[in-house]
């Protein structure tokens, strides 16, 4: 690690020494009892209420646990507001067991599967210092053991800066995120797409608007198949009261 990173983890260590912040054991900021307690993780139906734009019936939700689960919503808060990245590490390596057994049950082993994180705009990068849904995708990739995976987060771009979608009234965020995202220009690059099986990764889904704005540019390139992959997600219920 260079100098002036080494002495940024010193010091975050020194000030806000590593606890799982539940049961408050030290070194970690999630122990693995706690993690396994916290996390119910799920497969289930893509159906945030997104009507008309909604592209298949078939695609799948992969998730760890609900964002309002105390555990999770605070280590969600260190890793994207307080720079421990390590956590993306431990976020991505639990969605790994998910999805590996979501591939045996859903895909074709002849086609590729394409691991695309969702990118954040240049500007949003260097005010985080990272981007957190690249970080969680490819900790996911390096767990997953799977031939035919490819980790590819060049093909997506951000071609505008938006307003954090938390901040954003849930009625005006397919508005807010609209025309956010392009493919890659080099079609060459993006015809990888084609026929292959896309997994989208994102840190967290609630009305599902980002995924689905990424998903309308993703459908250029004619995926045999496009599911989801977030660390926690809101209920259903959750997004009917908002
Ligand atoms: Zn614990």
């Amino acid at each position: 690690m260079p100098a002036a990173p080494r002495l940024l983890a010193t010091l975050l260590d020194t000030f806000f020494p590593r606890r799982c912040a539940l049961c408050g054991v030290f070194d970690t900021w999630a122990c693995d009892s706690c993690l396994r307690t916290a996390c119910t993780p799920r497969i289930e139906p893509w159906n945030r209420p997104f009507g008309a734009s909604r592209i298949s019936q078939s695609s799948k939700l992969i998730s760890l646990g609900l964002y309002h689960e105390p555990l999770l919503a605070h280590l969600m808060d260190l890793y994207k507001f307080h720079n421990a990245r390590d956590i993306g590490d431990t976020l991505g390596t639990l969605l790994a067991l998910g999805t590996r057994q979501f591939i045996q049950q859903h895909y074709s082993t002849a086609k590729p599967i394409i691991l695309i994180p969702i990118p954040l705009h240049r500007k949003r990068i260097r005010e985080r210092g990272f981007n957190q849904n690249a970080r969680i995708a490819h900790a996911l990739f390096m767990a997953l053991g799977v031939a035919q995976a490819q980790y590819r987060p060049d093909l997506l771009q951000r071609t505008r800066y938006t307003t954090h979608q938390t901040t954003v009234a849930t009625k005006d965020r397919a508005a807010n995120i609209a025309g956010a995202f392009a493919l890659h220009p080099d079609t060459d690059r993006t015809s990888v797409i084609t026929g292959s099986h896309i997994l989208l990764i994102d840190d967290i889904a609630t009305t599902g608007a980002t995924l689905n704005e990424a998903t309308q540019v993703i459908m250029q390139q004619h995926p045999a198949s496009i599911d989801y992959i977030t660390a926690l997600r809101s209920s259903a219920q959750t997004d009917l009261q908002e």
